[in-house]
């Protein structure tokens, strides 16, 4: 079992790919029925935003990514903030000064600016001179006892190699000392501990990681050239490393990295501006450098946790953001079939989106009687298919909720069925309405009109109720073409749910009046 985490720093909200890096690591715990973790990594307070760690819950809750151990709900390895374990850090740090794997370092930060442009103006990379490593044990520990301002580095002798879980054996496998050049020797030494004590994010990684017993580390490409310092953080301790995966960057359709400007925005504005789904993103994200042998792309968070695998392409992952607008689809329909409350949460934000667009008053006739949650939840189960948001199956269907229909013209003079605006023989609705006048209000039901619809043109008598069975139809209008007469008289062409489904949806008063209407 994979013991994973995810570690935010509370200095942004989620977004896109946040999301995926937190969902592949709960999914691998939980393919493999261990556990996800949740780390605060509050390390540089100063960037800190006020706020964002609260949103960080409330996203990761709605994605419906659960943490096992972390904030809020604890653990055996908590605290789970970083701010609250800087004393565990402290004691790291001694521990690696007194095994020689790490040094104070006193320099002024006047040193090591010059020190820096210096080798900056020669054209040079930066590094460190390790003035400090030589200074004896005992006069360290004196200047320090002292109070002398100082920080604690890591004495790199190596990089260790790595085996990547995506990008498979990486790492630079050399020694620290080759950057030797014609004015200095310089080494990365970085800094674990800071002046003010606080650790580095590298140090308060590696420490947490290790004792919260991670196995595996998923993570983003930015983050792969800190790992073989890890690496070497991790020798310096004996400690066994976790495994490494680092997933490839999220860039937009010109290669460009997601920002702001291009989508990458903050969960809140797919789930609140423009109203996905949890499901939806869910999917979308794992569908980012993931690849799978399933037949379809449609998966519940559930269904990604019995299947999830480290099958991550490598090299950036292009975001095509009309996947995520035929993914919404589908979870919509699948939402339909299931109903539920994701079915309920669905409805209730048409409401709101019809409320919003149309005046009540206009469909207190339409409605007779109903709420427009009961209105609206057969007509999202007809046209469920076509979901995006609220919105725009408000605005695709609206000619349910007027009943000023604007019908195309009708010419009594063109013969085609099949133009734009169709022409009617108003003989065939006439025959329509006339039947449907007959079908007793028990039975106007969605199956009554599949199976008579044939009927209210005439054509074909036999599932016609004893009460509509005389009526003929003169003109021997067929299925195909009274529906496109229906269509025409009832929601003024629109496409939508078929004709039997209005009917059902409207009312036999409704639809009738809507006929008359259309005659008129
Ligand atoms: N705190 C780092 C971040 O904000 C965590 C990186 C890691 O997963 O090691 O992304």
């Amino acid at each position: 079992p994979a013991r994973t985490r995810f570690a935010p720093s509370p200095t942004g909200y989620l977004h896109l790919g946040s999301l995926r890096t937190a969902l592949f690591n709960y999914l691998l715990a939980k393919r493999t029925g261990g556990q996800f973790l949740l780390r605060i990594e509050d390390t540089d307070q100063k960037r800190t935003i006020p706020g964002a760690e609260q949103r960080l819950y409330d996203d990761l809750r709605w994605a419906g990514l659960h943490w096992d151990e972390g904030p809020v709900v604890g653990g055996p390895y908590g605290p789970y903030r970083q701010s609250e374990r800087t004393a565990l850090y402290r004691t790291h740090a001694d521990e690696l000064i007194s095994n020689g794997h790490a040094y104070r370092c006193f320099c002024s930060s006047e040193r090591l600016d010059s020190f820096a442009r210096h080798r900056s103006q020669a054209g040079l990379p930066s590094g460190y001179d390790r003035k400090c490593a030589d200074i004896s044990a005992e006069e360290s520990e004196d200047r320090a006892s002292k109070g002398e301002s100082h920080v604690v580095r890591l004495k790199v002798e190596g990089y260790p190699m790595f085996k990547d879980l995506v990008y498979g054996k990486t790492g630079q496998n050399k020694t620290n000392s080759s950057k030797l050049d014609l004015i200095d020797r310089v080494y990365d030494d970085p800094i674990l501990l800071k002046s003010d004590g606080h650790p580095t994010y590298h140090l308060a990684n590696v420490v947490d990681d290790h004792c919260m017993k991670i196995t595996h580390v998923i993570r983003g490409t930015e983050w792969m050239p800190s790992t073989p310092m890890h690496m070497a953080l991790y020798n310096a301790f004996k400690w066994t490393p976790p495994q490494f995966g680092h997933v490839p960057l999220l860039v937009d359709k010109s290669g460009q990295k997601l920002s702001k400007r291009n989508a990458d925005i903050d969960l809140s504005s797919f789930k609140d501006q423009q109203g996905i789904f949890a499901a939806t993103l869910v999917n979308f994200a794992a569908l980012l450098g993931w690849s799978h042998s399933q037949k379809s792309d449609v998966f519940s968070l559930e269904e990604l946790e019995q299947i999830f695998n480290l099958k991550i392409t490598r090299g950036n992952t292009v975001v095509a953001f009309e996947k995520l607008w035929f993914l919404q689809k589908a979870h919509a329909q699948r939402f339909a079939a299931t109903g539920g409350p994701q079915f309920d949460e669905m409805a209730n934000r048409v409401c709101a989106a019809v409320e919003e667009s149309h005046s009540m008053d206009n469909l207190t006739s339409i409605l007779q009687g109903r709420t427009l949650f009961e209105y609206i939840a057969p007509l999202l189960h007809a046209d469920a298919k076509t979901y995006t948001t609220a919105e725009e199956f408000t605005k695709r269907n609206s000619t349910f909720f007027t009943s000023q229909l604007d019908r195309p013209s009708y010419t009594p003079t063109a013969s085609s069925a099949s133009t734009e605006a169709p022409t009617v023989p108003m003989q065939a609705l006439h025959t329509a309405a006339a039947a449907l006048t007959l079908v007793p209000p028990a039975h106007w039901t969605i199956e009554t009109h599949r199976a008579n619809i044939t009927s209210y043109d005439g054509s074909d008598a036999v599932t016609i109720p004893s009460e509509t069975a005389d009526v003929v139809n003169p003109d021997k209008i067929f299925k195909k073409e009274l529906y496109h007469y229906l269509r025409w008289a009832l929601s003024a062409s629109a496409p939508g749910p078929g004709i039997p489904e209005i009917m059902t949806i409207l009312g036999q008063e409704e639809t009738l009046r809507r006929i008359q209407d259309a005659k008129a």
